[in-house]
């Protein structure tokens, strides 16, 4: 297991790992299925560690494993649509940090 992995080696890891055991990339309209269903797992587990919902004994717990699943999707949805994620993330960080430079400190809610 590297101790880092880029953008770059992640799309090319699950882009492989398509390929292999896959056969094919699910339609869009299928990963975007496939995607909600993995947030609402996410969500799951969000609302019963940190909302007033309680655990039951079959709930798995694994918030890691969660964010990874989605992770998973986000990656094949890029993948399939030819987005290179470096590209677009420091593109968005970029607007981001232009945009919001002084807006959340501003933010009287958040002190
Ligand atoms: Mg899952």
């Amino acid at each position: 297991m590297p101790q880092s992995i880029t953008f770059k080696q992640a799309q090319k890891t699950v882009d492989d790992w398509i390929k292999k055991f896959g056969v094919r990339y699910f339609s869009e309209l299928t990963q975007l299925a496939q995607l909600t269903e993995e947030v609402g797992e996410l969500a799951r587990i969000i609302s019963r560690t940190y909302g007033e919902q309680s655990f039951k004994k079959s709930d798995k717990k694994e918030l890691s494993e969660e964010l990874a699943d989605v992770l998973f999707v986000l990656i094949c949805l890029a993948n399939q649509t030819g987005v290179d994620l470096t590209e677009a993330f420091t593109k968005n960080m970029a607007k981001k940090t232009k945009r919001d430079a002084t807006r959340h400190k501003k933010n009287k809610k958040l002190q």
